[in-house]
C-alpha cells in the first residue's frame, strides 16, 4: 500500500490523479487539500476516506467541519492546513497539485519531512527552483514531474545521464491561436481562449497555453528539473499533442514519449516510478494517425514565450515577476477587465519595472510576488 497526499484535490489534476487511485487498489488516500470547494471536498472524503483534509478558506473550513462531524475526519485550514497536509506522517508521497505559487511554502515543508514529491504545480520550480532543487538533493527525496512535457522528458531520460543531454526540446501544441496575427488575437474572447485544442484543463493553464505563456513557465520548469541552461531548451511546436517531447543526446540520437493526451499517464508514472502499470484508456493508433507535424514557434505574435526566457535568464526573482504579473492578468483577462493581448503587455510592464534580487530567500520571492500583482492589478490597456 503506498499512502498519498494530495494537494489541490478538487482542480483537474487532483481529480484525476484520484482516477488514478481509483484505478489501482495499493493507493490509499491519507489527506486532501484545497481552496474552497468544500461540496467536492466532501464527496471526496466520504469515497476516500483521508484521516487529514484542508480547506485553505478558514470559513469555509469551518462549514466543512460540521457535515463531516460524523466521520474520522481531522478538518484544517489556512497554510498551517496545507503545510500540515504536506508533511502528514503516514503520507509517504505528495502530489502537488495546487494552482499557483501558494504552493511554494508546503512543498518545501514536504521535502523536509522527507516526502517525495510528484509535482504538477509548476509556479513551484519557477518561482523557487533555485531553493527547491538543492534541498530535495539534501534531504533525498524525489521531485517527479506530472506536467505531461516534462514526464515525457524524464521517461526519455530513464537510465540516462543528464550530462549527456544536448537539447531539451519541449514541444508544444500552439493552442487554440496557433497561425493567428496580433490583429486577429486583438479580438479574443474569454470563450475561444478557453476552448484548448488537446487538453481539457484548468482555466488558468488554459489561458496561459493559448498566449504561449504556460509554455514558458515550462521552459524554466524544464531548467530546474533537468539541470539544463535555457540554450539547451528549444520550444517545438507539435500541433497534434501526441510527442509529448524530447531528448537529443550528445551523439545525436533523440529520444521522445508517445501517447494520446491524457494527464493520468505522468501521474501515475509519478506516483509509481520507476514501474509502469496498466492505465486503461485509449492507445494510439499508428495506423490511423493522420500526421504528427512540426513548426518553429511564433515569438513576435506570441511574446509570453519569448519573455519567459528573458525572465528565466535573468533568474533571480524574475521568474516570479513574469508568474505574479501573469496571474493577475489572466484573472483580470476572465474577469473580461483587460483584453487577451494585454496579458503579456502586462507582464512585460511587471518585468520592466522590476529590480532584480539574485539567489532570492521565500520571503523575498513573496516580496516579488506581492510587488508584481500590485503593477498588474494597477495595468491600464493602452
Ligand atoms: P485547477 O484550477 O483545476 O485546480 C487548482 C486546485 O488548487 C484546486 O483543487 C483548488 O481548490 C486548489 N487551490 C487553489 N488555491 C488554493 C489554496 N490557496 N490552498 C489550497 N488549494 C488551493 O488547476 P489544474 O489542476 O489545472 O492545475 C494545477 C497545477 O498543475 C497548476 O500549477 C498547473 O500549472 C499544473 N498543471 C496542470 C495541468 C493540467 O492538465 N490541468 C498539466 C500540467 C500542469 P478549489 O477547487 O477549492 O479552488
Amino acid at each position: 500500500m503506498k499512502n498519498i497526499s494530495i494537494l489541490g484535490s478538487t482542480g483537474s489534476i487532483g481529480t484525476q490523479t484520484l482516477q488514478v487511485v481509483r484505478d489501482n487498489d495499493d493507493l490509499r488516500v491519507t489527506a486532501l487539500a484545497a481552496g474552497s470547494n468544500i461540496e467536492k471536498l466532501q464527496e471526496q472524503i466520504e469515497e476516500f476516506h483521508p484521516s487529514l483534509v484542508c480547506v485553505y478558506d478558514e470559513k469555509k473550513a469551518n462549514e466543512l467541519k460540521l457535515k463531516v462531524a460524523h466521520l474520522p475526519v481531522k478538518v484544517v485550514a489556512g497554510m498551517d492546513g496545507l503545510i500540515a497536509c504536506a508533511t502528514q506522517q503516514e503520507a509517504e508521497i505528495v502530489l502537488g497539485a495546487i494552482v499557483g505559487m501558494i504552493g511554494i511554502v508546503p512543498t518545501i515543508e514536504a521535502i523536509k519531512a522527507g516526502k517525495d514529491i510528484a509535482l504538477a504545480n509548476k509556479e513551484t520550480l519557477v518561482c523557487a527552483g533555485h531553493i527547491i532543487m538543492p534541498l530535495a538533493k539534501e534531504y533525498g527525496v524525489q521531485i517527479l514531474p506530472v506536467d505531461s512535457e516534462h514526464s515525457a522528458i524524464f521517461q526519455a531520460l530513464h537510465g540516462e545521464s543528464k550530462r549527456e543531454i544536448r537539447k531539451i526540446l519541449l514541444t508544444a501544441s500552439g493552442g487554440p491561436f496557433r497561425g493567428k496575427t496580433r490583429e486577429e488575437l486583438a479580438n479574443v474572447q474569454v470563450e475561444d481562449a478557453l476552448k484548448h485544442p488537446n487538453w481539457a484543463m484548468g482555466r488558468k493553464i488554459t489561458i496561459d497555453s493559448s498566449t504561449m505563456v504556460n509554455k514558458g513557465l515550462e521552459v524554466m520548469e524544464a531548467k530546474w528539473l533537468f539541470d539544463a541552461t535555457f540554450d539547451q531548451i528549444q520550444v517545438v511546436i507539435q500541433p497534434q499533442s501526441i510527442i509529448h517531447s524530447m531528448v537529443e543526446f550528445l551523439d545525436g540520437a533523440v529520444l521522445a514519449q508517445l501517447g494520446v493526451p491524457d494527464m493520468r499517464l505522468p501521474i501515475q508514472y509519478a506516483i509509481y516510478y520507476p514501474e509502469r502499470r496498466n492505465l486503461p484508456g485509449d492507445r494510439l493508433d499508428f495506423w490511423k494517425l493522420s500526421g504528427i507535424t512540426f513548426e518553429q514557434p511564433d515569438m513576435v505574435n506570441f511574446p509570453g514565450l519569448a519573455l519567459a526566457y528573458e525572465a528565466g535568464r535573468c533568474g533571480g526573482t524574475m521568474p516570479t515577476v513574469f508568474n505574479a504579473a501573469n496571474e493577475v492578468a489572466v484573472a483580470r483577462f476572465l474577469n473580461r477587465e483587460i483584453g487577451y493581448l494585454d496579458i503579456t503587455e502586462c507582464i512585460k510592464e511587471a518585468m520592466k519595472a522590476h529590480k532584480n534580487v539574485a539567489d532570492p530567500t521565500v520571503a523575498q520571492i513573496l516580496e516579488a510576488e506581492k510587488e508584481a500583482e500590485e503593477i498588474a492589478r494597477g495595468f491600464r490597456a493602452v
